[in-house]
């Protein structure tokens, strides 16, 4: 039994379509996220029974859902796209978590819906096995993101460039509203419902803001936040388009998402990105555009005025600062350094230009802080030497420096190579001995346990994932 409370299916006519999922052949687990069904209050052993698995995979609909796909728009890679909409995503409804926190179900690759113009609404489950990995890494890390409940196969085939089994993701989301919602709205001129959506935005997300120019800035501040959590672990959204952007502040939309290894600035993976648009050293940037785009959506909220401009404009601006303080903290941390002050900024810089001029793998190098392993990792080691010297005199004076260090640097992150492993194990054999292992690995970063060393190397240069695909 799941209590639902549909919020968003509550607000007027065009908001969304009212759409089912489409049942599919033979569905089977293939994980059940029993942790965060817990947190959620819902029943684990129900979700694991034959009627649960029919419910994930979208062929029975558990009572209260009021199944719906939801309206957007957004800018993709830059141009603007008035309708977008959950193409291959169904939203079964909100429930309130016994912690009182409300939160989406929504069954990802659950079949057509109005939104879906020439795709097929599936998904296979290569990017399911992904999304599934990655975003309870995020999460198990610390950093805002939507959660992965379960993932099914389907039975079904899927055809993309070649054949390839089906399967539906339980996503849980905050919510699942997007700047690209907002855009839907504004390109319209919908005053109202850009208004209805605001308030519906506030009051879920944002109860201390009163004002479109409270709320604009609530959002700045989270998407700083979570931007600043994704720089410092090397990772890589691939598509931060503003539909992909999502207005309570948490990672959404894992595509062709990809972690660093060895350390790059400017490094891209997808394939889709050719210009390095959404590169790791770009995603502040373009975070401040996008937050642009969302800011042009309120003021007409605003007034509509030079003085709403105005004080949009000064908000967007408020991201570098912000940004600039949580970058700093994040990095710092991973030197140890709590409480820090700005001249540590020239340490963190420091010891990157050595990583860079190297491609150093930026997980080791960091997790190697704490161990004295981190020298092993260059090749110059004299001028690793050097740097260590004024990075160890700094932290003398630190007694907590080792603790900070270890909290803020995982010894294992969701590594390319071994997540193409296992999606190809998974795809080729039907195996997935290799997705459970990085599950369980993954959501326990930061112990040194023997049996995952093998998942802290760095690939072999044969093994090294250079594009990935949606
Ligand atoms: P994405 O690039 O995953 O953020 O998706 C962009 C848009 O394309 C969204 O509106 C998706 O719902 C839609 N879309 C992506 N894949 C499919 C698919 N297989 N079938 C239908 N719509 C899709
Ligand atoms: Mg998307
Ligand atoms: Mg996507």
């Amino acid at each position: 039994m799941i209590h639902f409370d549909n919020s968003y299916a509550r607000l007027p006519e065009g908001f969304f379509t009212r759409t089912a999922p489409t049942p599919v052949r033979d569905p089977k687990l293939v994980a059940l996220n029993r942790p965060l069904a817990e947190r959620l209050g819902l029943d684990a052993g129900w979700l694991e029974s034959p009627a649960g698995v029919q419910m994930l995979a979208g062929n029975a609909l558990p009572q209260g859902a009021e199944p719906i796909a939801q309206a957007y728009a957004g800018h993709q890679f830059g141009g603007f796209s008035p309708q977008l909409g959950d193409g291959r995503a169904v939203l079964l409804g909100e429930i309130v978590a016994p912690d009182g926190r409300r939160f989406d179900i929504q069954l990802k690759g659950a079949g057509p819906t109005p939104f879906s113009r020439r795709g097929d609404g599936r998904a296979w489950l290569g990017p399911v096995l992904r999304e599934y990995l990655v975003s309870e890494f995020m999460a198990a890390f610390g950093i805002p993101t939507t959660r992965a409940l379960a993932a099914v196969t389907t039975g079904e085939q899927v055809i993309r460039e070649t054949i390839l089994p089906g399967a539906v993701l339980t996503r849980v989301a905050a919510s699942h509203i997007r700047v690209g919602t907002f855009e839907f709205y504004a390109a319209r001129g919908d005053i109202e419902r850009l208004r209805v959506l605001a308030e519906h935005v506030m009051a879920r997300h944002y109860p201390d803001a009163k004002t479109p120019a409270d709320l604009m800035q609530a959002v700045v501040r989270a998407q700083a936040s979570t931007i600043a959590g994704w720089m410092g672990l090397g990772f890589i959204h691939g598509v931060m388009n503003t539909d992909n952007m999502s207005v309570s502040g948490e990672t959404i939309d894992y595509g062709p998402c990809a972690f660093m290894d060895g350390y790059k600035p400017g490094q891209v993976f997808s394939s889709i990105d050719a210009g390095g648009r959404y590169a790791w050293n770009e995603q502040p940037n373009i975070a401040v555009w996008n937050l642009a785009q969302f800011a042009s959506c309120l003021v007409p909220l605003m007034g509509n005025d030079d003085a709403a401009v105005a004080e949009a404009t000064r908000i967007v601006h408020s991201f570098p600062e912000i940004y600039k303080a949580e970058g700093h903290r994040r990095f710092t941390a991973k030197l140890g350094i709590s409480g820090p002050r700005a001249a540590d900024q020239a340490l963190v810089e420091g010891l990157l230009n050595l990583m860079a001029a190297e491609r150093a793998d930026f997980t080791r190098v960091f997790a190697g802080l704490s161990d004295g392993t981190a020298r092993d990792e260059f090749i110059d080691r004299d001028a690793y030497d050097r740097w260590a010297q004024d990075w160890q005199a700094r932290i003398a004076e630190l007694p907590d420096a080792a603790s900070v260090m270890a909290r803020a640097n995982p010894r294992r992150i969701p590594r390319n190579h071994r997540i193409e492993q296992a999606i190809a194990a998974a795809r080729d054999d039907g195996d997935f001995t290799l997705f459970h292992r990085l599950d369980a690995a993954l959501r326990d970063p930061f112990s040194d346990r023997p049996e995952w060393e093998d998942l802290s190397v760095a690939p072999a240069v044969d093994e090294i994932v250079q594009r990935t695909f949606c």
